[in-house]
């Protein structure tokens, strides 16, 4: 089966399109969580999401704000602003569907969270030592995470249970050949790595292959659109830079 990886949307429609509109042939699509939060379309980005073939949908930590499941003193403070925008700008329908939402999915020898598996909605896998102390907690060969907004691979070695950080590679898929792995896809919506373009994935279950993928969106519209809705100018421009 190809399925398509998506992972901390963020409400950035325009993003989401541009990712749509590249990524073909795939039959099933798996979202790692944040559709909401920082971007200025949330009810739009949800109906789309939903709208996909084959959809596992996993919840964040900013959907969960939304839904008042969470203090928003834990966010920082531009993120708090958004979080407090979203609230008001959503829908009774998209706050149901993100109600429903779980934390922690497995297909075969996938695991999908959005954070780790130690902590699925909160703990940010952002270095090789953080990962090598959550290879221990889930049973499957690969783990699926977000969260971090950052594209990366982690690999556990044997039989050290060491860990090594590999850089994502644009240019050629990467086969999974039974090693473990913990995987981020990087972001759709908000990327971190220095690179606005959108991130995303592609994943043969069968024939184990994974591929990083980028693909250049109109930053330029989702930046007017956030001024328009008054959302923080910092949220704004940091999509120009990918920070
Ligand atoms: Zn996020």
């Amino acid at each position: 089966m190809r399925v398509l990886i998506l992972s901390d949307i963020h409400a950035n429609r325009v993003a989401l399109e541009a990712v749509l509109a590249d990524a073909s042939g795939y039959e099933a699509v798996w979202c790692l969580g944040d559709l909401v939060g920082y971007g200025p379309d949330p009810n739009e980005c949800v109906e789309q999401v939903r709208s996909l073939p084959q959809l596992t949908c996993l919840v964040g930590n900013h959907d969960k704000a939304v839904l008042g499941e969470v203090d928003l003193g834990v966010f920082n403070f531009d993120a708090s602003l958004a979080l407090r925008w979203t609230r008001k700008a959503v829908s009774e329908e998209t706050l149901d569907y993100l109600r429903r939402l779980p934390e922690w999915e497995q297909f075969g020898e996938f695991t999908l969270v959005h954070g780790s598996p130690r902590e699925p909605v909160w703990e940010y896998i952002l270095d090789r030592f953080i990962a090598r102390e959550n290879f221990p907690l889930f049973k499957t060969a690969y783990c699926l995470v977000g969260h971090t907004h950052t594209p990366v691979i982690y690999r556990e070695t044997v039989p050290s249970g060491d860990c090594l950080e590999e850089p994502p590679s644009y240019a050629r898929p990467r086969a999974l050949n039974g090693q473990r792995l913990i995987i981020n896809p990087g972001s759709v919506g908000q990327p971190r790595d220095s690179n606005p373009q959108a991130a995303y994935a592609l994943l043969d279950t069968e024939a184990l292959v994974w591929e990083h993928r980028r693909v250049p969106y109109d930053v330029l519209e989702t930046q007017r659109r956030m001024r328009a809705a008054q959302l923080p100018e910092r949220l704004v421009q940091r999509l120009a830079l990918g920070w």
